[in-house]
């Protein structure tokens, strides 16, 4: 006797999974669409089994023909359950494969094979021949001598998804993902086995039962590709999607960003904001009807529609729409937003290189005046490609030890000699060329890996100075950059100071020069510059003129030097006023030592040196040069 009375509550959860899926906004993706065959394979395969285990059992109240049609069925329902379960791993594995594709012919054949056969066994089976996966006569139903096929297939399938999960492996980025499919295709080969061993008991189908739960809480989920109380997808799921639709140009994107969101966050609140973003996000869905909307945090909204929705006239809608305000229940918001539209293709760049584009894109769009268009087109794919490869360069740098030091002599505006230096970083491209820093430096910044560089730097530093000696080469200090994400590193003072004791030198020798940028947080800072000089560092105030410090902001901290910006040593050398005097006298006032950068010609000299300025740089003492030339020069 076989026994199922375990597949009704099985068929009970399948619903309520069934229910809420279709409850939650889904994306209209590959996996999406596999994971529905599957339910609707496994919901068939059970509602057939269990009809054709009844009628096995209690096979005199049956006719032979509905006999063999129920066992046709079951041996067909599960060729596809197995096959489709195959599918979702290609699907989750981004496996694409062309539909002419041999291979893809070739790995049906074993789901044709064991239709044909079912049909086959149903039209022409009896016990005398030996071709038949089942026969039914009489006695009821009997295993054919070809049963060992309907196993054979669904090992296969199995196999098959164990190969490719193993092969592209790396197209799975979460664990989650990892785990998902290969403990979905334990469970699979399991129920293969137990059912080969047992077949009495139907505990397969719970064994795929637990499958598909593993399916849909690892990969399907339709929380994993919401925001914003579930409005809109995410940025998972514009990623999921755009991977999907690489080649297709029949997707317009374009995007409708919250202007100054920050500062808008920091007025109303977080609380307030997100509801109002959610607002928007529906309003978007409506607008866009046809398109999906993805909300990509920090007020940028994507829209993928068609390419020929009218653009114009829905930012015209839009921007009218935000001239009143985003109201609910505790909302009151006055928002206004900027556009991003793309001139270019999806899938010319890989996914990664157009999402990246899109969000700088969308992060443009939000600092534009408001209901200003942001048009991106192929020069900046191209660009963020470079990026790309400058990341890459950095990489290799930092792991192969490929920076050059470089330095840059600082002369003392009186004497006209050099008194100190500015270390710089040089890497190398692919091809073996020098990046320049204005290139590779804001790269690295983004990256996070400006900390691991301006560390060799510091290091590198440190090391020229106890291998040269500063009093051999005449110079009294070097100065280091220091970027304001490294700044912010609360174990700096550590660090620096290990690193100096390490190569025997004073901290004193080397002056670090931090940018306005990293003069955020008042307290923050001082805490920093205080543990810093502590410790026998010294700072300097890098690119003054080209960020908003104020006097009163400089009083509080403790810098030995303010080196202008070579921008502003331009602007006064063209065209001199009494601004930039005034205010070195008052810097002086406040006890400051002044370097100006940028020096080219003996008009600037004497410009500079007219206005009280101590300290001078530039070309027209010496481009920065490699650090063995800088001692060989300098050294007495
Ligand atoms: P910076 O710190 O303001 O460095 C001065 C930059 O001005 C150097 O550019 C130098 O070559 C250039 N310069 C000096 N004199 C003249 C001149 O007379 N005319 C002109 N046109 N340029 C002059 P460089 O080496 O390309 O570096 C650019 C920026 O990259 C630096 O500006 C600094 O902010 C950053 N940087 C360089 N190395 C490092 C580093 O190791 N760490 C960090 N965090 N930033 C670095
Ligand atoms: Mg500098
Ligand atoms: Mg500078």
């Amino acid at each position: 006797m076989w026994s199922y009375s375990f597949e009704v509550p099985i068929l009970m959860i399948l619903g309520i999974i069934l229910l809420f899926y279709f409850s939650r906004p889904r994306l209209p993706i590959r996996r999406n669409r596999v994971f529905l065959q599957i339910v609707i394979a496994e919901t068939l395969t059970i509602i057939i089994d269990v009809l054709a285990t009844k009628a096995c059992n209690e096979f005199d109240d049956y006719s032979l023909l509905w006999l063999d049609v129920i066992n046709m069925l079951y041996f067909v329902a599960f060729f596809l359950r197995s096959y489709v379960f195959y599918r979702f791993s290609v699907s989750v594995l981004r496996i694409t494969l062309g539909k002419k594709c041999l291979f893809s012919l070739l790995i049906k054949l074993p789901l044709i094979v064991g239709i044909a056969m079912a049909i086959h066994s149903m039209i022409f089976g009896d016990s005398g021949t030996k071709t038949y996966i089942y026969y039914v006569d009489a006695g009821g139903y009997h295993s054919g001598s070809m049963y060992y096929l309907v196993y054979s297939i669904g090992f296969f399938y199995v196999l098959m998804s164990f190969l490719c999960s193993y092969m592209f492996r790396n197209n799975l980025g979460r664990r989650r993902e990892k785990y998902g499919i290969f403990s979905y295709n334990v469970l699979l080969l399991a129920g293969l086995i137990i059912r080969l061993c047992m077949p009495k008991y139907l505990i397969m189908d719970t064994l795929l039962f637990m499958a598909i739960l593993v399916v849909f809480l690892a990969f399907i989920n339709p929380e994993y590709f919401l925001d914003l109380r579930a409005v809109t997808f995410n940025v998972v799921a514009l990623r999921e999607h755009l991977e999907e639709n690489k080649g297709n140009i029949c997707l317009a994107p374009m995007g409708v960003v919250v202007r100054n969101y920050q500062e808008m966050r920091d007025i109303y609140g977080s609380a307030q904001i997100e509801e109002g973003l959610a607002l928007i996000g529906k309003y978007l869905k409506q607008t866009f009807e046809k398109g999906i909307v993805f909300y990509c945090r920090n007020g940028r909204f994507a829209v993928l529609t068609s390419p020929k929705t009218d653009f114009e006239s829905k930012r015209k809608v839009i921007t009218e729409r935000f001239e009143r305000p985003w109201k609910s229940m505790n909302v009151e918001l006055y928002l206004t937003v900027g556009y991003a539209a793309f001139d270019t293709e999806i899938g010319k760049h890989s996914t990664e290189t157009f999402l990246n584009t899109m969000m700088r894109a969308l992060e443009k769009a939000g600092s534009a005046d408001g209901g200003e268009l942001t048009c991106f087109g192929e020069d900046e794919l191209v660009k963020t490609e470079k990026e790309k490869s400058i990341r890459q360069c950095i990489e290799a740098a930092i792991e192969k030890d490929g920076f050059e030091l470089y330095l840059q002599p600082i002369v003392n505006a009186v004497t006209g000699k050099v008194i100190g230096a500015e270390a710089l970083a040089r890497i190398k491209d692919q091809d073996g060329k020098i990046l320049p820093p204005g290139l590779f430096i804001p790269v690295a910044e983004s990256s996070g890996r400006i900390n691991a560089l301006g560390e060799i730097v510091f290091d590198r530093t440190c090391k020229f100075i106890s291998e040269n000696g500063l009093e051999k080469m005449g110079i009294e200090w070097i100065n280091v950059n220091l970027s304001p994400s490294q700044f912010i590193r609360t174990d700096l003072a550590e660090r620096y100071a290990s690193i100096a004791e390490k190569h025997g030198i004073n901290p004193g020798s080397v002056h670090l020069e931090i940018t306005e940028g990293a003069m955020i947080d008042d307290a923050f800072l001082q805490k920093q510059i205080g543990a810093m000089t502590e410790k026998g560092f010294k700072f300097v105030l890098d690119d003054y003129g080209t960020g908003y410090s104020n006097l009163s902001r400089l009083k509080k901290c403790p810098f030995i030097n303010v080196k202008l910006d070579m921008s502003i040593v331009w602007d006064f050398c063209k065209e001199p006023d009494a601004i930039l005097p005034n205010m070195i006298a008052a810097f002086k006032h406040m006890g400051f030592c002044i370097t100006a950068e940028g020096i080219e010609d003996d008009g600037m000299v004497k410009a500079m040196k007219d206005i009280g300025c101590d300290l001078l740089q530039g070309y027209h003492y010496s481009k920065p040069i490699p650090a063995g030339e800088f001692a060989e020069k300098y050294s007495a």
